[in-house]
Formats: structure tokens, C-alpha cells, sequence
């Protein structure tokens, strides 16, 4: 049975307005129109609240917490609305609440090796404050300037430097949360070990919102590296490009970043940054390779070494990678839109030795669809970015002709130990095929986490997990 939810009524927005001021209770149909969609484009998943609220405290989130349950509303929790799952869409309607006010560096811990921050503060300016002190923060996804550290956390976002470093979860040290029925509760401290009990903060991290609403996170730093070379390894074949990876693997090169972009990547991110003269825009596949050294003859020896083990792998062209290589390789997703306004970016993650097996099963099996297929790829951590555009197709067609594709594409991947989202969520977007692909008893814990956090199931309604099992 779906649980029973009442609208926003004047007596809630009474009572919200008087614990966190009335200025920060937003009802206006300009406001709420402004919070209808996160990065979705699709208007059929668009949903606008009833309400937004821009609380700038635990407390206060505390409070508007303990409301929603009192007058059973539903909230949707909102970062910086980058996501890519419809995870920030409140499609139960309630309200969404917004996290922006957060936004403080709050400590950073030369000695301790930790950075403690809001959850509404910038992951750009938290990287940047870590380099400023000449230390690293490694959480580094693609939308570092526009995307909140809390949202990172919730989705438990990867990115650039997973390879090396690991995902966010792997730079949390601990987290402070408000409960879906409105403690505030602080999760691990920063520690180096810790066993003490169940590790809660990791249940938090990925949690999309759904078990709490992070306020406060504590953040481990590392020694920067002082030696950095970027490379561009240019190949014309996709299976030969992610050869590579072994090969890198194995020679223990322990690269910082292991990127792919497949040539309608390249081309299209080339024109949507005004690119003219980047390397073979025409037919080139490009894979970034970042090395980071604390010692410059051993950076000079692993650049020789790298450039080798690329051309061995089939590189047609081995060059440094400048500031515009990366500058294409964040903008993958913005530039799709240049060709569809309506796109999907899928995300599977398999085996690193399962991955070469999985872009030649995508490219195949695309070939038997209607639309346009692009790759780019974290392909030292396994995980491909699989974006399909809806171009001209009708609603019918494109939902029709996704549905098909997913369904090949994560049966191959679970038959090859995969998952259906290496860094991305599930959201809403994925929630039914979470339900499908998951093992029962896995599913049945996940369902029994949820109720026993948030009884009401107030937080973030219908992402993660269907509302239609409950
Ligand atoms: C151009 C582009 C590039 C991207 N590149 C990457 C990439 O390289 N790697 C990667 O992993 N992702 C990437 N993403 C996806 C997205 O940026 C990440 O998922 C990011 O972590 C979302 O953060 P956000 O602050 O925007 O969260 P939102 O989009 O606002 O929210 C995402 C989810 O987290 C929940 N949430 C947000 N804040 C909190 C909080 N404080 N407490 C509890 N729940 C919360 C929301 O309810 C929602 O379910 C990219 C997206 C874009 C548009």
C-alpha cells in the first residue's frame, strides 16, 4: 500500500514560517516553477512543488522535518540540482527543501588532515580551499562548480580521480544528518580507523536523500602532489582504447584519472566550446591519462613508460593533454544538448575486465535502435556513461526504444557482475529497474532500512525504492 500523504496547507506553512522565518517559505508560482526539475529536460518528469524552503540551520531543518511528519507531507531534499536521476524532482509533491544556505567551510585541519564544511557548500570551493592550504580533496565529479558536497555525498558521487582515490564515500570521514522523523545525529568524527559499532555515516553516503538530509560533512584531505603531467592518448578504435586500461593497471602506473570520450564526444564538446584545431576532431576516440608525483624524475619515468604501453595499445597519436582536453571532457553532457534537448545518460559499472566485453555488446546492440549512441567513460573504475538522444522519435518511441535498450544493456551487465549505476543514483528514474535487477533479499533489506529510518516515508518519496511495494 502507498503511504497516505496530505497537501501543503496553510497551517503547515504557518507553522514553517515560524520556525524558519517566513522569508525563507517560498510559494510564489514563480518560485516553485524555478524547482520543477533538476538536470532532467524531459517535461513529463517534471513535477512542482507546493512549497520550497530555504532553512539555514540543522535546527531548522530539524524543524521542517518534524512538521512534514506532523502534517504528513512529503519533502524532496535539493544540492545543487545537477543530478542526473530525477532525484531532486518532487514528484509525490510536499516540498522541496533547498540546502543552499549551508554553505560554509566550517574548519580546515592541517594537522588532522581533514576539512570540515556544510552540506551546501560548493565541491569547487572545498577543492580549491583544500589547494589553497596545498592539500587535496579527491572528490572530483565532472560538475564540481555547480553540484553541493551534501548532494555528492548523497549520491555518493565518483568522478575523475576514482581511480586513484576512490568515490566520495571513500573521502567521508563522518557526517552530521537530520533523521527523517527530525533528530539531529552526528555519524563518525575524523578518524583515521574506526569499528565502533555500525557505520552508519557509509549508509548515509549514497542514500539519495532518502534516510536523512545531510547538514554537515567532515572530509579527509591529502598531500597534493607537487608533479602532475595530463595525456592524451588518441586512438581510432574503441576496443584498443580500452585495452589500455589493463595495460596501465598492470604496469602499476597508478594514474590519478583514466578518462574515455568517443568521437561524437569529441566532436561535439569541440564545437560546443569553440574548439577549432583539437587532435583528429574527426575520427579520434581520446583517452586522458593524469599521472601525479611527488618526485620529478619519477613523473619524467612514468610518462615514458606511459607513452610506450599507449602505443603499444594502438594510440595514433600520444600528446599532452591541455587545459582544453579536460575542458571537452567535463562538458560531455552539456554538449548533447546541442544535438537532442531530450537525452538519458546511462551509467552502468562493471568489472574493469569485464569492460571491453561491455562498450562492444553497447555498440552492437545500439546498432538495432532508432537513436544516436555516445560514450564517455571513468574507464579505470569500469563505469560507462551510455547517453542516448530522443532526437525526433515521439514520447512513445523514445520511452519504447530506452525501456528495450536498458533491459538488454543491464541484463548483460548483471550476467558479467555489474550494476545498473556506478556513481549516478537511482533516483526515480531507476527506481523499477532497481526493484527488478536486485536480488530479493537485498531489495528486502534496503525496504526494511528505509522503513525503519523514516516511518512516515516523508524523505524523498519514490527515489531508490517504488512507492508502489510499500
Ligand atoms: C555536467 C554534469 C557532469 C556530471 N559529472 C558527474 C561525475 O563526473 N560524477 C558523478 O558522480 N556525477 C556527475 N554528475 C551528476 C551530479 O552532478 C552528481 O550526482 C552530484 O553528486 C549531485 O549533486 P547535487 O548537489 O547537484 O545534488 P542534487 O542533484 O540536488 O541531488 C541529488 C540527490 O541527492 C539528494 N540530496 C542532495 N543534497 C542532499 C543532502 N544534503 N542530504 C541528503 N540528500 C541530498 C537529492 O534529494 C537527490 O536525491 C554530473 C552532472 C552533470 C550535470
Amino acid at each position: 500500500m502507498r503511504p497516505h500523504y496530505n497537501k501543503v496547507s496553510p497551517a503547515l506553512l504557518t507553522e514553517l514560517g515560524a520556525a524558519i522565518g517566513e522569508e525563507n517559505v517560498f510559494t510564489s508560482p514563480a518560485a516553485l516553477e524555478r524547482y520543477k526539475t533538476d538536470e532532467e529536460a524531459d517535461e513529463r518528469c517534471f513535477a512542482v512543488p507546493e512549497a520550497v524552503v530555504r532553512p539555514g540551520s540543522a535546527q531548522e531543518i530539524a524543524a521542517v522535518v518534524k512538521l512534514c511528519n506532523k502534517y504528513l507531507v512529503p519533502i524532496t531534499v535539493r544540492g545543487g540540482g545537477t543530478g542526473l536521476n530525477d532525484g531532486a524532482i518532487a514528484q509525490e509533491g510536499g516540498i522541496v527543501l533547498l540546502t543552499e544556505r549551508l554553505d560554509k567551510i566550517l574548519e580546515l585541519n592541517k594537522e588532522g588532515l581533514y576539512l570540515a564544511a556544510e552540506a551546501g557548500a560548493r565541491t569547487l570551493d572545498i577543492q580549491n580551499r583544500a589547494k589553497e592550504a596545498g592539500l587535496l580533496y579527491a572528490g572530483d565529479p565532472c560538475s564540481a562548480e555547480s553540484c553541493l558536497i551534501g548532494g555528492n555525498l548523497a549520491t555518493n558521487a565518483g568522478g575523475n580521480k576514482a581511480v586513484r582515490y576512490g568515490v566520495t564515500r571513500h573521502q567521508v570521514y563522518g557526517l552530521e544528518m537530520v533523521t527523517p522523523t527530525g533528530e539531529i545525529v552526528t555519524l563518525g568524527g575524523p578518524l583515521k580507523k574506526c569499528s565502533t559499532g555500525y557505520c552508519l555515516e557509509q549508509l548515509a553516503i549514497g542514500s539519495e536523500g532518502t534516510l536523512g538530509i545531510i547538514t554537515k560533512v567532515i572530509l579527509k584531505l591529502l598531500p597534493l602532489p607537487p608533479y602532475k603531467a595530463d595525456v592524451l592518448a588518441v586512438f581510432t578504435e574503441p576496443l584498443a582504447a580500452i585495452g589500455l586500461v589493463a595495460a596501465v593497471n598492470k604496469a602499476d602506473l597508478a594514474p590519478t584519472s583514466l578518462e574515455y570520450m568517443d568521437n561524437p564526444n569529441v566532436q561535439s564538446t569541440a564545437e560546443f566550446l569553440h574548439f577549432k584545431d583539437v587532435p583528429r576532431k574527426e575520427d579520434g576516440i581520446y583517452v586522458i591519462i593524469t599521472l601525479e608525483t611527488f618526485d620529478e624524475d619519477e613523473l619524467d619515468r612514468k610518462i615514458e613508460q606511459l607513452s610506450e604501453l599507449c602505443e603499444k595499445a594502438g594510440a595514433v597519436d600520444v600528446l599532452e593533454a591541455d587545459e582544453r582536453i579536460w575542458a571537452m571532457r567535463r562538458n560531455c553532457l552539456e554538449s548533447v544538448r546541442l544535438v537532442s534537448k531530450v537525452c538519458t545518460t546511462d551509467d552502468v559499472v562493471v568489472p574493469v575486465d569485464e569492460l571491453s566485453g561491455m562498450v562492444s555488446f553497447v555498440i552492437a546492440t545500439v546498432a538495432k535502435y532508432p537513436f544516436p549512441l555516445r560514450i564517455n567513460a571513468h574507464i579505470g573504475d569500469g563505469n560507462i556513461h551510455i547517453v542516448l538522444c530522443k532526437m525526433e522519435l515521439s514520447d512513445e518511441e523514445w520511452e519504447d526504444n530506452l525501456r528495450r535498450f536498458a533491459e538488454e544493456v543491464y541484463t548483460y551487465a548483471y550476467a558479467h557482475g555489474g550494476r545498473l549505476a556506478g556513481e549516478h543514483g537511482i533516483g526515480s528514474k531507476k527506481a523499477a529497474v532497481l526493484a527488478k535487477f536486485t536480488p530479493p533479499g537485498e531489495l528486502d533489506l534496503m525496504r526494511k532500512l528505509k522503513r525503519a529510518f523514516d516511518p512516515n516515508w516523508i524523505l524523498n518519496p519514490g527515489k531508490v525504492l517504488l512507492l508502489e511495494d510499500e
